[in-house]
C-alpha cells in the first residue's frame, strides 16, 4: 500500500489518515470466487461495507465480478442502488410491513426470514401478474433470523405459498465456522440438506467467508462472503489467507521526556519506570480505537512495534516511543495504528474483540483515501 503519496496529498491539519485499498479487496474477492467455482460469490457490503464504506468499495467489487451484494438494512440497499444500477441486492433484514413496493421499485429482493413474509411479497408478486424475486432464509440452529423449524413444516406441507415468487435461494446461516472443527458446522450443514430437500427445489446457500473455507461442500450454490473481503481472517487457526486492505495512521502531537516517578493519562495508573519519551498521537475512542486498547496493544513506528502505555482517551492515546531515535518521533510524524505489522486482527485481539468490531467501529473524523482505482488498474 502506498504510504508517502497518500499522505503528502493530505492537508497539515489532518490528525488521522485511514488508506482503504480497493485493489486488494477486489483481489480478496477474485480470490475467493476462484475458490467457489462454480458456485456464485455474492459480496456482503452491509454495515457500510464492514466500515470501509459502500458506496466506494461496491462498485470495486462489481468491477471485479460481483453481481449479486448483501446489505441488512432496506436504507443500505437503497443507498447501494444508486451506485450499483444493475446488480442483485439482497436485504438480509427482510421485508418490514409496507415496505413491499419500495422493494419492488428499487428491485430489492427481500431475504424473507419469517412465513409471514413470504406470504405478503408473494401476495404482491400474484397482485402484480410477475414474479418476484426472494431469498428463503431458514433456520438451522442459530436461532437469530429465518424460518424456525416449525415454519419450516408449514412452508413445506404448502409449497403453493412461494407461487408467484422467483426463489433464487433457499440459504442458512453457520454459527461456528471461524472455529475449525466445530461440530456445529456439520451439524447445520445435515440440518440443511434435509430441510431443502422437503422444500421446492432451487439453488443454496450456507456460507459466509469462514465457512467458504471449511470445505467445499459448505458451498452449495452460492456463498456470501463478507469479512474476508475486508482483509480479516476468516481461518483464525492459521495464516490469514487474505489481503490487508486497510491502513490506518495517526500524527504524533508531542514527544515528551519522562522519569521515575511519573504516571501517564486518567487515573494516573501507568507508572514510568526509567528515563524514557512517551509521544502522545491523535487518535482516541471517538475515532473507534477502543478504550479496552489502553495497555494492550501496539502501534508501529520506523518498523517498531511500539506499547500503547496509559489509557486512551476520547482523542488521545499515548505510546512509549523510548526507544526511536529522536528524527523518526517528532510532532507532526505519523504512527501506524493498523497495517501489516499490527493487523486488524491483533488488534481486535488486544481488545478481547474480533475483526469484525475493529473495522465495523472506525471512525468518522478520518481523513479516508481510496486507492486502487474502479476499473483495475493502480491508483
Ligand atoms: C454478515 C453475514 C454474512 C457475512 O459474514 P462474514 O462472516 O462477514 O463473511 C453472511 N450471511 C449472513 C446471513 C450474514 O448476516
Amino acid at each position: 500500500m502506498k504510504n508517502a503519496t497518500s499522505l503528502t496529498a493530505d492537508p497539515p491539519w489532518a490528525s488521522a489518515v485511514l488508506t482503504i485499498d480497493l485493489e486488494a479487496i477486489a483481489e480478496n474477492y477474485r480470490r475467493l470466487a476462484g475458490l467457489v467455482h462454480p458456485a456464485r460469490c455474492a459480496a456482503v457490503v452491509k454495515a457500510d461495507a464492514y466500515g470501509l464504506g459502500a458506496v466506494e468499495v461496491a462498485p470495486r467489487l462489481a468491477a471485479a465480478g460481483a453481481d449479486l451484494f448483501f446489505v441488512a438494512q432496506p436504507e443500505e440497499g437503497m443507498r447501494l442502488r444508486g451506485v450499483l444500477p444493475d446488480a442483485d441486492i439482497a436485504v438480509l433484514n427482510g421485508l418490514p410491513e409496507g415496505a413491499e413496493a419500495d422493494y419492488e421499485g428499487l428491485r430489492l429482493i427481500p431475504v424473507l426470514n419469517d412465513l409471514a413474509e413470504i406470504d405478503r411479497w408473494a401476495r404482491l408478486a400474484r397482485s402484480r401478474g410477475r414474479s418476484l424475486a426472494a431469498i428463503v432464509h431458514v433456520d438451522t440452529g442459530m436461532n437469530r433470523l429465518g424460518l424456525p423449524a416449525g415454519q419450516v413444516d408449514r412452508l413445506a406441507a404448502e409449497p403453493s405459498r412461494l407461487a408467484g415468487l422467483d426463489l433464487r435461494y433457499v440459504m442458512s446461516h453457520l454459527a461456528c465456522a471461524d472455529e475449525v472443527g466445530h461440530p456445529m458446522t456439520g451439524a447445520q450443514s445435515a440440518a440443511f440438506r434435509a430441510i431443502t430437500a422437503r422444500l421446492p427445489r432451487a439453488p443454496t446457500s450456507l456460507a459466509n467467508s469462514s465457512g467458504i473455507f471449511r470445505g467445499a461442500g459448505l458451498h452449495g450454490d452460492m456463498v456470501r462472503p463478507g469479512v474476508a473481503l475486508y482483509g480479516v481472517n476468516p481461518t483464525p487457526e492459521t495464516t490469514n489467507p487474505m489481503r490487508a486492505c486497510v491502513r490506518l495512521q495517526a500524527r504524533i502531537l508531542q514527544v515528551r521526556d519522562v522519569d521515575s516517578p511519573m504516571t501517564v493519562g486518567y487515573g494516573a495508573e501507568y507508572n514510568i519506570a526509567r528515563p524514557g519519551k512517551i509521544a502522545t498521537i491523535a487518535i482516541g475512542y471517538a475515532d473507534g480505537y477502543l478504550r479496552s486498547l489502553g495497555g494492550e496493544v501496539h502501534v508501529c513506528l520506523a518498523g517498531r512495534a511500539l506499547p500503547v502505555v496509559g489509557r486512551i482517551s476520547m482523542d488521545l492515546t499515548t505510546v512509549d516511543v523510548s526507544d526511536v531515535p529522536e528524527d523518526e518521533a517528532h510532532p507532526g510524524g505519523w504512527v501506524e495504528i493498523i497495517g501489516s505489522i499490527v493487523t486488524v486482527d491483533d488488534v481486535a485481539a488486544a481488545a478481547g474483540t474480533i475483526g469484525y468490531e475493529i473495522l465495523t467501529s472506525l471512525g468518522r473524523r478520518y481523513h479516508r483515501h481510496y486507492v486502487g482505482s474502479a476499473r483495475g488498474s493502480a491508483a
